[in-house]
């Protein structure tokens, strides 16, 4: 198993356009949690794209349809950019991964940012899962 995260600089950078996508989709979500891809290179988060939440409790869950994951991956490539990660939303509780997201994430090479609506204005942590947990990434906004 690779850890490419390992390699990265402590920072890494998301576009400011990318953390605004990420805010709105939460806003237009809630109560319920909404979840998307994260698109870039390296250590770059150059977009968000929302996908659809197709957990059954979604004020406390989210489930990546599977179905928009593989395209988004699709589009992704076509466009030159991966994958590099997944966010989702707190609409009522702070911006670190529940006992159900760490659970439940899988993907050892992506980062998990979460988005919590708890406060104002909404705050947003990146999370790499290192050897089964999550570690938490700073994160530097960027144009
Ligand atoms: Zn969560």
């Amino acid at each position: 198993m690779r850890w490419p995260f390992r390699n990265w600089k402590l920072e890494f950078r998301i576009r400011n356009a990318a953390v605004d996508a990420i805010v709105g989709h939460a806003r237009d979500a809630a109560p319920a949690e909404c979840c998307g891809l994260l698109l870039g290179r390296a250590e770059e988060i150059v977009e968000a794209v929302r996908t659809r939440n197709i957990a059954e409790q979604q004020a406390t869950r989210f489930l990546i349809d599977p179905r928009d994951h593989i395209d988004g991956r699709r589009d992704a490539r076509r466009r030159g950019l991966d994958v590099v990660g997944f966010y989702h939303s707190h609409p009522r509780s702070p911006a670190e991964p529940s006992d159900t997201d760490r659970a439940e994430a899988s993907y050892a090479d992506h980062l998990y940012l979460i988005v919590s609506l708890a406060s104002d204005p909404p705050v947003v942590s990146a999370f790499a899962l290192e050897d089964g947990n999550f570690r938490v990434r700073p994160l530097v906004t960027v144009r």
